[in-house]
């Protein structure tokens, strides 16, 4: 049995869910979402949650801003709370480089309106009690900062979406997108069931260039490992809600959430997956299998001048997941012009939690032909011409955009 939609959208996590929910809120006519897995279920279910509202591009600001907003109107459409912690941020730099980028960082933030003031020492050591503060020669605290809890975001953006009209449907894996002649007819599924729609978005995340490859497009990112590290409870030390931090001099950022530290660590050779060999479940994938834990050899010394005691802390729990990176760090959203119809929202540059509201809501308009709020052009998938994500090289370039990352 065949059916028919207006727009099909494949994949359930953050970036596929507020493109569901952005084009509802629009009367885009008969949506439907489809996942592979539970909705909110993969990448989205496992991020460190910071929604870091200051970036020295302007575009990336206001796609987080839009994330807030969606917050707020999402709360209210569903009559419940999303459990925003609005816990502020402390920047730390204590080097020139780190400097210079906090420097940017506060210009661009005082720009575009985000509350933040440099804070003495004794204000650090009071907000973050855990820390070093004579190792801290400035900090930048921007007390509008927020984290939320991602999958909890995801399964809003969702559930908006679907009170908004929105057909979800879980655990339906799609096994090609379907053309004829150059134009998007729909997607068949494993099952064999076939589902037509004249516009496909693919937002299947890590997963996103093997829907792309018989059609012989490549989206410019490849999966790379994003981790970090939870201590045992300590709630003296850590206590719940306190900012969270980055410290770029020591590849680090930290968070704390029950009374336990997050710590989360970025490695000067990050490590890139062939999207070919991802599983259908990030449960299955063995994220340590080709680098183990050096990194904590490489970053735990680093982050020791502001936590004196991480060699000897109880970690409680490791979380790795893959975060799509791009060459250039910015996110891959709009038509793929050789297909009428094929639209993509991908690449979030381990940024998702914070844009996605924003992410959704330009693929949203470029969907339905409304001017966009930001440069699209900036997003645009074919910016870097013809690429081969299955190539190590390219890869390569990828993992050297998460590499390079200084912000939270
Ligand atoms: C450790 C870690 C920490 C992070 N911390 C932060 C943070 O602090 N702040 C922040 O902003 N971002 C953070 N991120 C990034 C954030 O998690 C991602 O940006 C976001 O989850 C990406 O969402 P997505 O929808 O692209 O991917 P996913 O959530 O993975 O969703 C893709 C979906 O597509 C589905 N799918 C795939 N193939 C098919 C198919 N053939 N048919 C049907 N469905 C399919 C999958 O089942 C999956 O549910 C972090 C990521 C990680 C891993």
């Amino acid at each position: 049995m065949e059916q028919n939609y207006d727009i099909i959208i494949i994949g359930g996590g953050l970036l596929g869910c507020a493109t569901a929910y952005q084009l509802s809120k629009r009367i885009a006519g008969k949506i439907l979402l489809l996942d592979g897995n539970e909705i909110a279920s993969q990448a989205s279910a496992r991020a460190a949650c910071l929604l870091t509202r200051a970036r020295t591009k302007p575009a990336l600001m206001e796609l987080v801003q839009e994330t807030y907003d969606c917050i707020k109107e999402i709360e209210v459409l569903l009559d419940e709370s999303l459990e925003l912690q609005q816990c502020g941020s402390v920047t730390i730099a204590s080097s020139d480089s780190s400097l210079k980028g906090l420097d940017a960082l506060e210009e661009a933030a005082t720009r575009f309106g985000i509350p933040n003031e440099r804070i003495s020492r004794e204000r650090v050591k009071e907000l973050l009690p855990w820390i070093e503060s004579d190792s801290v020669d400035v900090a930048l605290y921007m007390p509008t900062d927020a984290f939320i809890d991602s999958a909890l975001l995801c399964s809003g953006y969702a559930r908006a979406a679907a009170k908004l009209g929105v057909e979800l449907k879980p655990n339906c894996k799609v096994k090609e997108i379907i053309v004829e002649q150059d134009e998007i007819r729909g997607v068949s599924l494993v099952n064999g069931e076939r589902l037509n729609a004249p516009i496909v978005v693919n937002a299947a995340g890590s997963w996103a260039n093997l829907l792309m490859r018989p059609l012989k497009v490549g989206l410019p990112f490849t999966p790379v490992r994003s981790h970090f590290w939870i201590t045992d409870i300590d709630n003296k030390r850590f206590p719940a809600g306190h900012p969270f931090t980055v410290i770029p001099d020591a590849r680090a950022f930290t968070r704390s959430d029950v009374g336990a530290l997050i710590i989360g660590l970025r490695e000067s050779q990050c490590q890139a997956f062939d999207p070919s060999t991802m599983t259908d479940k990030l449960e299955d994938f063995d994220f340590n299998k080709a680098a183990k834990w050096t990194v904590l050899d490489e970053c735990a010394p680093l982050l020791k001048r502001y936590l004196k005691d991480i060699d000897d802390l109880p970690i409680a729990h490791y979380m790795a997941g893959p975060s799509c990176y791009v060459p250039d760090a910015m996110f891959i959203i709009g038509a793929i012009k050789r297909y009428k119809g094929l639209f993509t929202v991908t690449g979030c540059c381990g940024g998702g939690v914070a844009a996605g509201g924003g992410m959704g809501r330009l693929a949203a308009e470029l969907i339905t032909g409304v001017t966009p709020f930001v440069n699209a052009a900036l997003f645009a998938p074919e910016r870097f011409g013809e690429i081969d994500p299955f190539c190590v090289e390219f890869q390569k370039r990828c993992a050297d955009a998460r590499s390079n990352k200084k912000g939270g």
